[in-house]
């Protein structure tokens, strides 16, 4: 088998890759510039000699449409775009094209091949905006920033493909999931690698938005494993992925600290500035058809993600060779 996955510099590129890597198949990784792309997360998981690396930009069609033919791959997976939320706001017509014109450019060049390929495309827990209740797949959109209005237009596309000609199209629309391969700009990283540094003195002191916030974060292993689940099935169909837990961030914030033998109310602001124009309150899943269907389930809870992230961070400190499952 062979597999095409846009987007393999990525945090879910790179668990992904090594996933299919195991299972024996033959893998194609895309970056806009393979030449000056750094794939330090294939080199951390070992993989850069395993992987054949390609340039695609996915808003170019000719770009999606030759690696493909070029390809002729199997599975694709589209995890690349834009995929902040806070840089959404700063940079919204740019979220706006790499995801749903992204998007849009694969579907047609499948459609165009003619080739029964299966694709899966990522979505996200985002386009349920503040949801009171955990969500599934009946739950409806209502995104509160350009990235989630991508991520839902991007959905659509995907939902329309599939009915219009037929096409094996997934989303899975994932509730947050880290590791140490998420770069800083993310909030679970930024506090981890924060703690440390200050526990080692070397910084003084951490602000952060809205500490009040809640989210169902899991383990991204874990979530790469569902993607894989999601092609394998007789039918295409889109799952909501996530742990089915809701946590405060000030609560990650608390535990992420302690363990590096800090009280986080000496060290922890929260500043106004930092703050989105709108952001989520709460994010749940209600991940009952993955486990239903994909006999998918988290393997790892919220005490586990946070030792996991710190004790990555302690022994990269310490010099010594970190783990990363
Ligand atoms: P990353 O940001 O780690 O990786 C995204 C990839 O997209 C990068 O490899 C990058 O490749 C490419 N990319 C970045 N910006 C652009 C752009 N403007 N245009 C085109 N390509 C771009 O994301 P993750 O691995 O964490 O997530 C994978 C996918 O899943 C993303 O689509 C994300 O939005 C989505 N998702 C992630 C969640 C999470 O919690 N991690 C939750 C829900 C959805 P390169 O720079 O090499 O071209």
């Amino acid at each position: 088998m062979k597999a095409l996955i846009c987007g393999i510099s990525g945090q879910d590129g790179a668990y992904l890759a090594r996933l299919l890597v195991d299972k024996g198949y033959q893998v194609y990784g895309t970056s806009r510039d393979a030449q000056s792309a750094s794939f330090a997360s294939l080199r951390l998981l070992g993989l850069e000699n395993k992987v054949t690396l390609k340039s695609l930009a996915p808003t170019d069609f000719r770009s999606v449409l030759q690696t493909m033919v070029t390809v002729d791959a199997d599975e694709i997976y589209l995890l690349a775009g834009q995929s902040s939320v806070g840089l959404s706001f700063e940079q919204p017509m740019e979220t706006l094209e790499s995801i749903s014109v992204g998007t849009q450019n694969f579907l047609e060049a499948i459609r165009f091949v003619g080739k029964p390929v299966r694709f899966y495309s990522a979505g996200s827990s985002e386009c349920f905006g503040d949801a009171d209740e955990p969500c599934n797949e009946l739950t409806p959109f209502r995104p509160r920033s350009p990235y989630a209005v991508a991520k839902a237009a991007a959905f659509w596309q995907v939902a329309n493909y599939r009915e219009a000609y037929g096409l094996y199209a997934c989303t899975g629309i994932l509730f947050n999931h880290e590791s140490p391969l998420r770069p800083e700009r993310f909030v679970t990283r930024k506090i981890v690698a924060a703690a440390c540094r200050i526990a080692a003195g070397q910084q003084q002191g951490l602000r952060l938005g809205n500490l009040d916030i809640h989210r169902d974060w899991g383990w991204a292993p874990d979530y790469v494993e569902a993607m894989w689940r999601m092609l394998q099935q007789p039918t295409a169909d889109d799952f909501v992925i996530g742990t089915g837990r809701s946590h405060a961030l000030r609560d990650f914030v608390a535990a992420a600290f302690a363990e590096f033998g800090l009280d986080w109310t000496q060290h922890v602001e929260s500043d106004p500035t930092l703050m989105r124009p709108t952001d989520l309150r709460y994010g749940c899943a209600d991940p009952r058809k993955a486990l239903d269907r994909l006999g998918w389930q988290a393997t790892v809870d919220f005490a586990g993600i946070i030792a996991r992230l710190t004790g990555y961070e302690r022994d990269r400190a310490a010099g010594h060779p970190p783990s990363l499952t």
